[in-house]
């Protein structure tokens, strides 16, 4: 017999339930292995940390260390680190496989290594496509079911063809289910060659501090400017288009930007470049870079306006989501999820990506008539309230993670 269990439980159960359940023939509840290549914190892994908090007691496989593993250590699960620092964080997304060649016992170990910890758990769950590959030859040599939290959108502008087929393949041939965020990164999936039935669409769930402050009160702490203010809150990377704003930038004189984020993958070059452009542009003043920070939804707060400006399809967007819970007018590209989340631009104004002139169009009319975008904020904050929340998230995860368990 089994037993569904509601999410809230979950974490409650622990070796001595395990010993009970075993006893009384009821399951109790399954082990799971996260594993994450990265221990830097995008939006995957503030995903991960936020779907782990009903999993205490279960583990973490880590190809390195980092910011996550405080992260997931704090919300209860034990950290497992890879023994070699992995050489798979050398390898960029869109190179050529051949450029894995040689590297291929280091990888090799390393799936042996997830084997075997993978014996121990009852899931594996794979948090990024990098320890999608390696725990897919993993779990299968070890006989457990494999989850693949797909966090990207497989299509030619994010990874090479090669890559997409292999992996599309490796998932019809080791997945239990892939999850994605959105129906954008669901399509790409399909369209690289993946099965739909792997597929459930889990949109990313978040939460924000709900206590509002005035923005002139938060400009004055934060030492930002009077003034028409908006803001950019990417890791700096050149799919995001922080460089498509500041074209827009130098074409409305007096309206102040800022620049939140940094370049989280070897990304120096760009923000190199994006400092440089705000100078050729005379916008050294106007545009102002703050770096990596932890307190965005206060900084979202302070300013008159959110741009999401990716030149690349976006798989979900976090920061969309964060701007509709604050409640501050979001201009974004149509491209991959923001249509899906912005609820075709009803929630939001959606402009053409690589268009500085169309960006620049949609800011200036939101400064000349701000009422008239008041509705479409309060429509956001309300969407964004009822779709969008870490529980229903963690729910939603926690069902296919029983389900692939074979509890549910
Ligand atoms: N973020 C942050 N500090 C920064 C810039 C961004 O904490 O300085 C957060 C942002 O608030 C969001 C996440 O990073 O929660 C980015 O997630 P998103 O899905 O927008 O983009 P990704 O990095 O996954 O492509």
């Amino acid at each position: 017999m089994t037993e569904v269990l509601p999410v809230h439980a979950l974490a409650e159960r622990g070796p001595r339930d395990r010993a009970r359940a075993a006893r009384s023939g009821v399951a109790a509840r399954p082990r799971v292995l996260f594993v994450s290549h990265t221990g830097t914190m995008s939006g995957a892994e503030l995903v991960l940390r936020d779907a782990v908090r009903p999993w205490a007691g279960s583990s973490a496989f880590l190809f390195e260390d980092g910011a996550l593993t405080e992260a997931l250590r704090n919300e209860g699960l034990e950290i497992r680190l890879a023994r070699r620092r992995s050489a798979l964080a050398g390898l960029k997304r869109d190179v050529s496989p051949l450029s894995a060649l040689p590297v291929l016992g280091q990888l090799g170990a390393l799936a042996l290594e997830i084997a075997g910890a993978a014996r121990s758990y009852d899931v594996v769950y794979a948090n990024s496509q990098k320890a999608f590959l390696l725990s897919s030859l993993a779990a299968r040599a070890v006989g457990r079911p494999l989850i693949w939290h797909l966090h990207d959108i497989l299509d030619g502008a994010h990874f090479g063809r090669v890559q997409r087929v292999l992996q599309v393949r490796l998932a019809n041939l080791c997945a239990a289910r892939v999850i994605v965020p959105s129906e954008a990164a669901a399509r790409a999936f399909v369209q690289a060659g993946g099965r739909r039935s792997l597929i459930r669409i889990v949109p990313n769930g978040l939460d924000v501090d709900p206590a509002p402050c005035p923005a002139a009160t938060l400009r004055a702490e934060l030492g930002l400017p009077d003034g028409p203010l908006v803001g950019v809150f990417s890791r700096l990377a050149p799919w995001k288009g922080q460089d498509i704003l500041i074209e827009a930038l130098a074409t409305l004189p007096g309206l102040g930007c800022i620049v939140v984020g940094a370049p989280l993958f070897g990304e120096d070059a760009y923000a190199a470049h994006l400092r440089d452009l705000a100078a050729r542009q005379g916008l050294s003043d106007r545009v102002l870079f703050l770096g990596q920070r932890d307190d965005v939804p206060r900084l979202m707060r302070a300013v008159d306006a959110v741009v999401h400006p990716s030149v690349d399809p976006e798989p979900f967007g976090r920061t969309l989501v964060e701007a509709m819970l604050v409640g501050v007018p979001v201009i974004a590209t149509d491209a991959g999820a923001s249509a899906e989340i912005l609820d075709g631009g009803a929630a939001g104004t959606l402009v053409p990506p690589r268009r500085p002139d169309r960006l620049a169009a949609a800011l200036s009319g939101l400064f000349a008539d701000p009422d008239s975008f008041r509705a479409r904020t309060a429509l956001a904050q309300e969407r964004a309230l009822s779709r969008y929340g870490a529980d229903r998230m963690q729910r939603d995860l926690a069902d296919l993670i029983l389900q692939v368990a074979g509890q549910a």
